[in-house]
């Protein structure tokens, strides 16, 4: 749905003409994008505006399905193909893409059609495809540079280790690069290799230059690869490549585009011998989730992360610690920083002198018989207020409140303690039905120094994306 919203709003012109349209501000626009869903109020006016565009639209849920006439405002994306095996996928974009209203135009390399072939892509995408750069008909029918020019986001899917060093160092030796090099449009590119190729100092520089240049460079994932090899070199899937074009395509300025965010997520654990340790219930979900959305917003993510059984987000810079101090250690060496969410659940206490070896309970009497060891206890660094208190204090401090009675009046409190700038607040209570630990879902109380919102339950990730929102409404203002 929340692709759906996108297209809705490209279709109509852009968020300002929407604004106009149903009469409210900017945030409204950002709330409906957030949530996924427009009010039901505004579905009659919608549909109305869209049919009188010319599209043809179902009724139901505004799924855009075609045009009467191609408008002005579609987007348009150049996807150009690479010669990797997981180029069959780029079909599967070209058809995801086209489902939200976006013309795509195939531009394949040489290696490419040892793959898939150009009939497959043309007939998928209902355009003719191109190939080389020295057709005298391709060039008569658009020449290159035109072709480079007159699209909104180019999308290189799968970008390969060779086609990726090409594009570094500006090479123009077949159509796709010389487009590349040629293009004013944004570009965008899915990493697909073997986890050694893609983990070479050669492929890493390259892709860093790439990046500097303004690239978008989505994935790769971590996981197993066609070579039969594990490790990062996977290429995303077709609906996460889908998901962040269209998030490229989205009209209006990318605040967030460049800024550092520093993210904390998990427990930390703290050990009591060599093999116990105190934790708690805390999954990461709500923290993974938030560092995935600022990554998708094109923000740079620093992710630090007590141990939890998740996946390491797309495009995020992972840094994987166990205790609190360590987690104070790595926040520290990541700035300077825009932005600081903690929502990493740190333990408040550890054990003063945790012992190198297993306690042995028989070392205080027989069994049944012992006497527990006392655990002498004391307090970690508290890492939302240290950062809020640092020299190099980023611009805004976020923290959350888990609480499980007072909810608002304990975060107000927490807030001005640690001198954070909004407070996520949360209900938690590990003996109820709605427990928010290691759910799909949350709900909760955004409060800032003079202002507050409720944030009914929703899951993580969207909960997430609302509080992404609010930042990119933070630094557009
Ligand atoms: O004090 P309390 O644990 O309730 O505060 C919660 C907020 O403070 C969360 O944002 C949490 O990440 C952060 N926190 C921290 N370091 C601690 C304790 C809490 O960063 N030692």
């Amino acid at each position: 749905m929340q692709n759906n919203i996108s297209s809705i709003i490209n279709a109509l012109g852009g968020r300002d003409a929407v604004q106009d349209l149903l009469g409210v501000g900017a945030s409204a626009i950002s709330n409906y994008l957030s949530r996924g869903a427009f009010p039901t109020r505004a579905q009659p006016i919608l549909l109305a505006a869209l049919q009188a565009r010319g599209y043809q639209v179902d009724p139901q849920d505004l799924t855009i399905h075609g045009t009467a006439d191609t408008p002005a405002s579609e987007m348009r994306v150049l996807l150009i193909i690479g010669g990797g095996i997981a180029a069959y996928k780029a079909l599967e974009v070209a058809r995801r893409l086209q489902d939200h209203g976006v013309s795509v135009t195939g531009v394949m390399t040489e290696s490419a059609q040892q793959f898939i072939t150009p009939l497959s892509v043309s007939a998928l995408t209902g355009n003719h495809v191109y190939s080389d750069l020295f057709s005298l008909t391709d060039e008569a029918n658009m020449g290159h540079i035109q072709l480079a020019r007159e699209t909104d986001l180019v999308l290189v899917v799968p970008a390969t280790a060779n086609l990726m060093a090409r594009m570094a160092h500006g090479m123009a030796d077949d159509l796709a690069t010389t487009i590349m090099l040629a293009t004013t449009a944004t570009v965008a590119i899915a990493p697909a290799m073997n986890p050694a190729m893609w983990a070479h100092p050669a492929t890493q520089a390259n892709a860093d230059l790439l990046r500097q240049r303004g690239a978008h460079i989505m994935g790769p994932a971590t996981g197993d690869t066609a070579c039969g090899e594990e490790g990062a070199g996977r290429m995303i899937e077709p609906g996460q490549i889908v998901a962040s074009a269209m998030d490229l395509l989205r009209p209006g300025p990318r605040p967030l585009a460049g800024r550092h965010i520093m993210v904390t997520s998990g427990p930390t654990i703290e050990p009591i011998d060599s093999v116990r340790f105190i934790a708690n219930h805390s999954s990461g979900k709500q923290g993974h989730a938030i560092a995935r959305a600022a990554a998708a917003r094109g923000a740079k993510v620093t992710l630090v992360s007590g141990p939890v059984a998740l996946p390491d987000p797309e495009g995020v810079t992972v840094v994987p610690v166990t205790t609190a101090r360590e987690m104070l250690v790595a926040c520290e060496a990541a700035l300077p920083a825009d932005v600081a969410i903690c929502a990493a659940a740190v333990a408040d206490w550890r054990v003063i002198n945790p012992v190198g070896r297993k306690l042995k309970k028989e070392a205080n009497g027989t069994a049944g018989t012992s006497t527990p060891p006392p655990l002498e206890l004391t307090e970690n660094p508290d890492i939302l207020a240290s950062l809020a208190q640092h020299e190099n204090r980023p611009k805004l401090v976020i923290g959350f409140a888990a609480e499980t009675e007072n909810l608002a009046d304990n975060a107000r409190n927490k807030r001005t303690r640690k001198q954070c700038d909004w407070i996520i607040a949360n209900h938690v209570d590990t003996t109820s039905d709605s427990n928010v630990f290691g759910s799909e879902r949350n709900a909760a109380l955004w409060l800032s120094e003079d202002a507050e919102e409720s944030w009914p339950e929703m899951p993580k990730q969207e909960l997430a994306m609302q509080l992404i929102t609010k930042l990119e409404e933070e630094f557009t203002s």
